[in-house]
């Protein structure tokens, strides 16, 4: 595979070249949702960043298994192994079965990543559908001394474990400083050692969510699922895990620990991380009442947003921040994002129409290089969306005449640019009704309306314009009009309520 990319590595803290260890194939874990309640928009963040990471992949040329759990058991609500089960907690204050709760929760998060166009993993593994993996690696683990039994549940031996290894490695802190930040906690009168986690836990009487184990009834912690399912899936080393910067300290360090303890090597050749969200530069958060849901931003229903916003244009607003980056929401940001994206989708629609010359006056292998070095850097999508805007000023001006580019660099041009706005990138032509749903249909009419101006072209070409005002007249009528430069012909949509706005 003939590229360079980079990746900030969050393990050694440095931008390595990646290398596949069985290229073209690459394994990538990402961790996923815990059902129990409505999709954060820092989550969706997180997944929009690695839909772009494996649809890049994929675009250089690799075979991609991209595998993104579904957390439906086992999630504590505390960090420690203490509260009540998430979702079973969810399921007693709504008077529904768990499963309810994680049928409702999970249809939610995957209507809301298609609304961002995101692709579906390749396999979406469930805690509870790999109890028996989580048991087995749990045993192995205990078999190998790094885990030890107290009636009915099994912990991991962080001291012992970090004897022989680092277990602050990823996370990049020290054992004294990681025990100075513990605190002690109800029910930590098992665990041989403060900083020791649960790999199952004994069910008590009331717990809902249970099932037979060597060491009686009970459920498995949370950190063990991830280890499970990415070896069964990815093998026990594989190339790329993600996730929310969030899960460093506590649930990736526990991962990596848990996987050596049991195969006795690393699981991931390359960590990465996404940053987390602000609100006009406030963290986002339940307690701070800045913590819309998407549903809210797409709705404008938020007391904190002044309008709608289309989720495909909330997308391109995320792309113009690198994605290891804190990304900041403020209402003039979507906004001035909203117009840029526009300006890009507009330019995308001219490409069809402009005419080639004979010579060009512009070289488009720059625009494609910058863009290929962009993105090889660390998938830095705001400098690739730089890059193609280079282009749009190239489009534009073909477009008015005042620059000509020949048949060859028009055709790379647009290749460049579908490869990049929609397969890359996941971008749509921003067709929306008035509710923000974007609307397949719409999307059909684009292409029916590119057909009905080429006829129009022909007619004028043939000097029918009985024809072709025919045509631009009664799409008038329809709300499209047709807008005829020297270059072409391209259509916007000319009634105010046909656009959501
Ligand atoms: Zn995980």
């Amino acid at each position: 595979m003939d590229h360079n990319l980079q990746l900030f590595n969050t393990l050694s803290g440095k931008k390595e070249a990646f290398k596949p260890i069985n290229p073209p194939y690459v394994g990538m874990y990402v961790c996923g949702p815990t059902v129990y309640n409505d999709v954060h928009l820092g989550n969706c963040r997180t997944f929009i960043s690695f839909d772009i990471i494996f649809r890049y992949l994929m675009h250089l040329g690799y075979k991609v298994r991209y595998v993104r759990n579904i957390t439906d058991a086992g999630h504590l609500e505390g960090d420690a192994d203490e509260g009540e089960d998430k979702i079973s907690k969810k399921a007693r204050l709504d008077k529904l079965e768990p499963m309810e709760i994680v049928q409702k929760y999970s249809l939610g998060f995957h209507e809301v990543m298609q609304k961002f166009n995101t692709l579906p993993p390749s396999i979406e593994p469930t805690a509870t559908g790999h109890i028996c993996e989580q048991i087995e690696m749990t045993k192995k683990i205990i078999e190998r001394g790094f885990a030890y039994v107290v009636n009915g549940s099994v912990y991991f031996d962080v001291e012992k474990y970090w004897k022989e290894n680092n277990y602050g490695e990823l996370s990049n802190r020290k054992m004294e400083d990681l025990l100075a930040n513990t605190r002690d906690l109800d029910g930590q009168d098992e665990k041989k050692g403060r900083l020791d986690f649960a790999l199952w836990i004994k069910a008590k009487p009331s717990h809902i969510m249970r099932w037979p184990s060597p060491w009686g009834e009970g459920f498995p912690g949370w950190h063990i699922e991830c280890s499970a399912m990415s070896t069964k899936y990815l093998g026990e080393t594989f190339d790329i895990h993600g996730g929310g910067m969030d899960l460093i300290p506590t649930h990736h360090t526990n991962e990596i620990a848990q996987n050596i303890a049991c195969s006795g090597h690393p699981p991931v050749r390359y960590w990465l991380h996404a940053n987390m969200l602000t609100v006009n530069g406030v963290r986002m958060s339940k307690s701070a009442g800045n913590g819309f849901l998407p549903g809210e931003l797409f709705e404008g229903s938020h007391p904190l947003l002044e309008k709608a916003y289309d989720p495909i244009s909330v997308k391109f607003f995320m792309l113009q921040t690198h994605y290891r980056s804190t990304l900041d929401f403020s209402n003039e940001a979507l906004q001035a994002s909203e117009k840029g994206f526009q300006r890009l989708i507009k330019a995308v629609g001219l490409l069809d129409s402009l005419k080639a010359s004979g010579t060009s006056d512009v070289d488009i292998q720059k625009i494609i290089g910058d863009t290929y070095a962009a993105m090889n850097d660390d998938f830095n999508t705001p400098l690739a969306l730089a890059a193609l805007f280079d282009g749009v000023k190239i489009i534009n001006s073909v477009n008015d005449g005042k620059l000509k580019l020949n048949a060859g660099d028009l055709e790379k041009l647009k290749s460049h640019f579908n490869h990049f706005v929609f397969d890359v990138f996941g971008l749509k032509k921003n067709l929306s009704s008035a509710d923000g749903e974007t609307q397949p249909g719409l999307l059909v009419a684009d292409g029916l309306i590119q057909l009905l101006l080429e006829l129009r072209n022909e007619a004028k070409a043939k000097k029918d314009y009985a024809a072709s005002d025919k045509i631009r007249d009664e799409l008038l009528k329809m709300g499209i009009k047709v807008v005829d430069t020297k270059a072409g012909s391209s259509w916007e949509i000319e009634k105010k309520d046909l656009t959501h706005d």
